[in-house]
C-alpha cells in the first residue's frame, strides 16, 4: 500500500520516483493522485478556473416581483393555475435533484476518477451543486412554499420519482463500498453512471427543466426565479461538458470500454432519457400555455438529446434539426451582456465581505 491508490489515502511512498506527465490517467492511474502539476488534463484545469470566475449566490437575486406575483389572484393578474403547477413541478424535480447529483459526485464519482485536476474540478462542483440546493431552500421560503411537498416531491409524484429511481440505480452500485475500478464490467459501470448523471440527468432533464421556467421568464413571470435558473444553466452547462470531456478522455484511454455494443447501450440510456422527459413533461404541462406545451418540451428534449449523441461521438437517435426553443442558446450566453430581463448581472467580488 502506498500513496498511489485510487483514493490518495494510502501510505506515503517515501523516496518513490516524482509524477511524470505520462503516468496521469483518467481512471485506473498509477501516478499519484494528490499531485496537481503537472497538469495533464487542461481541459479540467480550464473549467476550474470557469466555475470559479462564474460564482453567484441566490440570495443575491431579490425575490420581491415573484412574491407578489404568487400571492395574486389570477383574477388581478397572478398566475393561472396551470402556471402554478408547472412552477410547483419544476420546483419539486430540481429541489432533490441537485443533492442527488451531488451526493453521485461526491459519494461515487470521486473516489474512482484517478486525476487530481479533474478531482480539483469536482470539489468546485460540488460546491456549485450546494449553491443550486440552497437556490431551492431560497426560493422554497421566499414565496413560503409547503417544504415538505417540495422536497418530497421526487417520493410522492410519479413521474419525478421515475427520473430519480432511474439515475440512482447507477449511482447506489458504484458507492458500494467493495466497487472499484480495474475490470471492463466495473469501468463500464462507471461510465454508465457518467452517462446517466452527466448526460441525462444534468445534461437533458435539467435542460428541458430551465426551458420551462424561462419561457415563463420571458414573459415577465417569475423572473427572480428565471433569473436563479439562468445562473445555474450556465453552471450547470460546464458541468455537462465537464461530463462529456470525461467520458470521451476516458474511451479515448480505454478503447476496449468504448465498444460497439457498449456505444449502443449509451444511446438506449438516452432514449430511456428521453422518454422519462417526455412522462415528466405531459404530467407538468397537461394543457400547455403560451409558448409552452408538452409537445414542444418533447421536441426540445428530442433536439437535445440528438446534441448530446454527437457530443459523444454517437449517431443521433431522432435525426431533429429543429430546435423549439431557439431562445435557449441566448440565455447561455449570460457573460455576454445584461441578460433579457434587464436585472443585474452580479460582478462577484471575490473576498468583498472580509474587513480587518
Ligand atoms: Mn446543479
Ligand atoms: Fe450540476
Amino acid at each position: 500500500m502506498n500513496a498511489n491508490t485510487p483514493s490518495g489515502l494510502g501510505a506515503i511512498e517515501r523516496g518513490a520516483a516524482r509524477v511524470d506527465v505520462s503516468d496521469k490517467r483518467m481512471i485506473n492511474a498509477r501516478a499519484d493522485v494528490n499531485q496537481l502539476l503537472p497538469l495533464k488534463y487542461r481541459w479540467a484545469w480550464e473549467k476550474y478556473l470557469s466555475g470559479c470566475a462564474n460564482h453567484w449566490m441566490p440570495s443575491e437575486v431579490s425575490m420581491q416581483a415573484d412574491i407578489s406575483l404568487w400571492r395574486a389572484p389570477a383574477s388581478s393578474g397572478g398566475l393561472t393555475d396551470d402556471e402554478r403547477h408547472m412552477v410547483r413541478r419544476n420546483l419539486g424535480f430540481f429541489a432533490t435533484s441537485e443533492s442527488l447529483v451531488a451526493n453521485n459526485i461526491v459519494l461515487a464519482v470521486y473516489r474512482h476518477l484517478t486525476n487530481p485536476e479533474c478531482r480539483q474540478y469536482l470539489l468546485r462542483q460540488a460546491f456549485e451543486e450546494a449553491v443550486h440546493t440552497h437556490t431551492f431552500q431560497y426560493i422554497c421560503t421566499s414565496l413560503g412554499l409547503d417544504e415538505g411537498e417540495l422536497f418530497n416531491a421526487y417520493r410522492e409524484v410519479p413521474s419525478i420519482t421515475d427520473k430519480a429511481a432511474w439515475a440512482l440505480e447507477h449511482t447506489r452500485s458504484l458507492s458500494d463500498p467493495d466497487f472499484r475500478t480495474g475490470t471492463p464490467a466495473a469501468d463500464q459501470a462507471f461510465l454508465r453512471d457518467l452517462v446517466a448523471f452527466y448526460v441525462v440527468f444534468e445534461g437533458m432533464w435539467f435542460y428541458t427543466g430551465f426551458a420551462q421556467i424561462l419561457a415563463l421568464g420571458r414573459r415577465g413571470k417569475m423572473v427572480g426565479i428565471a433569473e436563479q435558473y439562468q445562473y445555474i444553466l450556465r453552471d450547470e452547462s460546464i458541468h455537462l461538458n465537464f461530463g462529456v470531456d470525461v467520458i470521451n478522455q476516458i474511451a479515448t484511454e480505454n478503447p476496449g470500454l468504448w465498444t460497439e455494443s457498449f456505444r449502443s447501450e449509451v444511446r438506449a440510456m438516452l432514449a430511456e432519457g428521453c422518454e422519462l422527459e417526455i412522462a415528466y413533461g405531459r404530467d407538468t404541462l397537461p394543457r400547455g400555455m403560451l409558448g409552452l406545451s408538452a409537445e414542444s418540451c418533447e421536441r426540445y428534449m428530442r433536439f437535445i438529446a440528438d446534441r448530446r449523441c454527437a457530443q459523444l461521438g454517437l449517431p443521433p437517435l431522432f435525426n431533429t434539426t429543429e430546435n423549439p426553443f431557439t431562445w435557449m442558446s441566448e440565455s447561455m450566453d449570460l457573460t455576454k451582456e445584461k441578460n433579457f430581463f434587464e436585472t443585474r448581472v452580479t460582478e462577484y467580488q471575490t473576498g468583498g465581505t472580509l474587513v480587518w
